[in-house]
């Protein structure tokens, strides 16, 4: 099948490199051209394990191309993915500007039938408001279709994700559509779902937000056990035996972040009050999420006389492990508050390092742990990534000035962190 991705970013080229590997004819479609360069080039614009591999393999056998120019790929394509940003507005409104811009293009450039599906996050109703501003600007007397196809992808398990998603969630107005969906992912051969559009885009947004309500949830049951004595993990444990809760999700930390649970849980709370409705769980989530950090810092705070001059060596920049994405991350919230604080910060992170540079000034970037370690008053953990787990402790312990540890993300024992001669705060557990 011919395809268009418009939009190739961290959903646009997965998806397209992934579409490509099936064996259509893919065009990726940017309108920043400094990013379809370096992607000519065969340079991936960001990490996610196995990207870059299967993304030479489709250049070099011609099923995957790199465009700016969006008549291109319109015309050329029989199916056209949106998948450009939706940022938040800051009442928390889900901004359609960009798919509002890519409806407008494609209605300049459809000359023939063809399907038009939102990859985008897009509040229920979306599909018709394309559908108006296409049908409303088209230059020629075409038919077309409008369908909902949300997205599910991880960052870090990006790739993995899109060949073996665990739903496939097709919104279609019609049958022959949704056909033609299906035989787009069939080689796939994993469980579809075919619901009418607006059911579509809100399964995506039902489910972020459940997935945060879960975060909010033992994040809250964490503060307790800090004071209560009671140890998070063993209290996770025991509940994700139960079925009907699972084991997933449960992780007790600094909250969420990343460029789609914030984001999504606020345009939900707007959605429900554009009808009429007050969705107070979802607030109260997205609430406990906000206080994550400061009570954080508190945390940390008690430690010292004054935070000014101290030195704090910071692990893990990326918003959760395996990406460089960088979008809401909570290293840079806390970063910033020390930074306030005249605390002197010191960086390391194994692939978001260059992101950072970008947006983040006044911290020394490191090589490695042991650097940024080395005559630290404190350590903190940020992301959990593997490399951190698995630390010469005892080297860490022998350069930092004061062993302390503030694990954000819970990744060692307390009881191996005593033995150590660490002090160890982490979160919903007893301060070692
Ligand atoms: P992104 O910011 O990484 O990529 C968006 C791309 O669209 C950018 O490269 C931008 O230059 C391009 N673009 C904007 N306007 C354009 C235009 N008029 N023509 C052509 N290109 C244009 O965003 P993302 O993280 O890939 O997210 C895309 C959508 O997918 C969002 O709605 C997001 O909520 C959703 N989503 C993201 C994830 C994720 O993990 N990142 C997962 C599921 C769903």
């Amino acid at each position: 099948m011919n395809v268009c991705v418009i939009g190739t970013g961290y959903v646009g080229l997965v998806t397209g490199v992934v579409f490509a590997d099936l064996g259509n004819e893919v065009i990726c479609v940017d309108n920043d051209e400094k990013k379809i360069e370096t992607l000519k080039k065969g340079i991936p614009t960001i990490y996610e394990p196995g990207l870059e591999e299967m993304m030479h393999r489709n250049m070099q056998d011609g099923r995957l191309l790199f465009s700016d120019d969006i008549s291109e790929g319109v015309r050329k394509s029989e199916v056209i993915f949106i998948a450009v940003g939706t940022p938040p507005r800051d009442n928390g409104e889900t901004d359609l500007s960009y798919v509002e811009d890519v409806a407008r293009e494609i209605a300049a450039n459809i000359d023939r039938y063809k399907i038009i599906v939102n990859k985008s996050t897009v509040p229920a109703g979306t599909g018709d408001f394309v559908r108006e501003i296409i049908e409303k600007n088209k230059k020629w007397n075409v038919d077309f279709d409008v369908v909902s196809n949300p997205e599910f992808l991880k960052e870090g398990s990006a790739i993995n994700d899109t060949l073996y998603p665990e739903r496939i969630v097709i919104g279609a107005p019609n049958q022959h559509v949704a056909m033609k969906l299906l035989e787009l992912y069939a080689p796939l051969e994993r469980p579809m779902l075919i619901t009418d559009v607006a059911s579509a885009e809100m399964i995506k947004y039902a489910s972020n937000a459940f997935l945060a309500t879960k975060i909010s949830f033992i994040n809250s049951i964490a503060n307790i056990c800090e004071k209560a004595g009671a140890d998070i993990t063993l209290v996770a444990k025991g509940m994700g035996y139960d079925s009907r809760i699972g084991s997933s999700f449960l992780q007790a930390g600094l909250g969420f972040g990343g460029s789609c649970f914030p984001k999504d849980s606020q345009s939900l709370v707007h959605t429900a009050k554009k009808f009429g409705e007050d969705f107070n769980i979802l607030q109260e989530v997205i609430k406990e999420n906000d206080r994550r950090v400061s009570r954080f810092i508190e945390r940390i705070a008690e430690r010292y006389d004054s935070m000014e001059n101290k030195l704090f060596g910071i692990l893990g920049l990326a918003f959760k492990p395996n990406t460089d994405d960088l979008r809401d991350a909570k290293s840079i919230e806390i970063i910033n508050i020390l930074l306030e604080k005249k605390a002197k910060v010191k960086v390391y992170d194994p692939v978001a390092m260059e992101n950072a540079k970008k947006i983040l000034q006044g911290v020394k970037y490191c090589k490695n742990p042991y650097e940024v370690a080395e005559g630290a008053d404190g350590l903190i953990i940020i992301t959990e990534w593997n490399e951190f787990k698995y630390l010469n402790l005892d080297k860490i312990k022998e350069v930092m000035k004061t062993p302390i540890i503030f694990d954000g993300r819970n990744i060692y024992d307390p009881n191996n962190l005593k033995r150590l001669g660490f002090r160890y705060i982490s979160i919903g557990r007893k301060e070692i």
